[in-house]
């Protein structure tokens, strides 16, 4: 399938012609389109983030992979970004928010994810991610619709506002049962929580096993909240 790039913002046309695209077929039209300014954030948590990654380096190697710590993600993740980094051959860029565990309790007191979420998730993840998506045009993640409801329409390209960016989704139309039959078919590595019950990982501290049907039940639990702010 041949895709061009459009310099028209119309991303309806677009998506009308990616949406049939394969993964592999949509990160190669966002590389030949954004390269060298497309980078690709992974969680190393969920594994479809695992998927994404394995395709991408088939298709192109030298974008960007982009983690965001921290500082309080589980062993097995950043065990996981070690092992990729050696299965792979590549560099994962770690992104540190601007404070530590130490200054943030010093600032918020402690616990702040325990008592103020969103405030915690802004520190931590949200203002880390619009700095280190800065000096890009384009960015791919590895949402997909069937994640939960409040991913059911995420288109596979769209203008994100929230960081004046091209947000690049090649997983949105696969299933959950699309992405393990690729990693059982190609044996790629993924974080070992998966196999312990756990359906949607983040930060050890505000992850528990899904309380419910929805994966992401088990993310934030005792809250309202069900995402981290970054795919506003
Ligand atoms: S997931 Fe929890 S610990 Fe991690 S940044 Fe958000 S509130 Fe803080």
């Amino acid at each position: 399938m041949s895709i061009h790039s459009s310099a028209s913002p119309d991303f309806t046309h677009l998506n009308g012609l990616l949406e049939p695209a394969s993964p592999a077929e949509i990160i190669r039209w966002a590389a030949t389109t954004y390269a060298p300014n497309l980078a690709l954030t992974c969680s190393f948590s969920g594994a479809s983030g695992m998927v994404l990654l394995d395709v991408m380096l088939r298709v192109n190697r030298d974008i960007p992979v982009l983690v965001l710590d921290t500082d309080v993600l589980f062993d097995e993740t950043y065990s996981l970004i070690d092992t990729v980094e050696r299965h792979y051959g590549i560099a994962v860029q770690r992104i540190r928010p601007t404070i530590t565990l130490d200054q943030q309790a010093a600032q918020h007191g402690p616990d702040l994810y325990a008592h103020d979420p969103d405030r915690c998730c802004a520190i931590r993840k949200v203002e880390p991610l619009a700095r280190a998506l800065k000096p890009y045009a384009a960015w791919m993640t590895a949402l997909r619709r069937d994640q939960s409801s409040t991913r059911a329409s995420t288109p596979v390209v769209a203008w994100n506002s929230k960081h004046s960016l091209v947000k690049i989704c090649p997983l949105a139309t696969w299933t959950e049962r699309d992405i393990w039959r690729y990693i059982n078919e190609h044996d790629v590595p993924y974080n070992p929580l998966l196999n312990q019950g756990y359906t949607s990982i983040g930060c050890h501290t505000c992850t528990s096993h899904p309380l419910n049907g929805d994966p992401r039940s088990g993310r934030w639990a005792g809250f309202a909240k069900t995402e981290c702010g970054l795919h506003g």
